[in-house]
């Protein structure tokens, strides 16, 4: 009879533990972006009492909250991705290469969607 070995020699990835990562990442960037959605509304306050000089900071800062505001939603796509494949099974597993990524990395940021080798190739240096 055939020995039935179950044995694992892959490292398990632990989709909870990263699924509650993604929630508690999104729920932060979430609270940023209306703590500077306020932040904004207090520039345009000031803008109509005082002079031009402010007015360029104002328009400087505008820029810079827009700059980061995109980054945010970049981020937060990653992350309804991430929380995508944590549904569909296919969390944790490389889109290049279909290997596991290192759980590590996966902890460093639970949003990758690549494997170190792979990110390498693709962004080298
Ligand atoms: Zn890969």
């Amino acid at each position: 009879m055939a020995n039935h070995d179950t044995e694992q020699s892959e490292p398990a990835i632990d989709i909870t533990h990263f699924r509650e990562r993604l929630l508690a990442m999104r729920a932060e960037i979430e609270e940023l972006a209306s703590a500077r959605a306020e932040s904004q509304a207090t520039v345009e306050l000031d803008q109509s009492r005082v002079g031009r000089l402010s007015r360029m900071d104002a328009m400087q800062q505008q820029a810079m909250a827009k700059a980061t505001a995109g980054r945010a939603e970049t981020t937060l796509a990653r992350i309804a991705a991430a929380l995508r494949r944590c549904d569909e099974g296919s969390y944790g597993l490389c889109l290049g290469c279909d290997e596991l990524i290192n759980p590590q990395r996966l902890e460093i940021d639970p949003a990758t969607t690549l494997c170190v080798e792979c990110a390498e190739a693709r962004d080298p240096g």
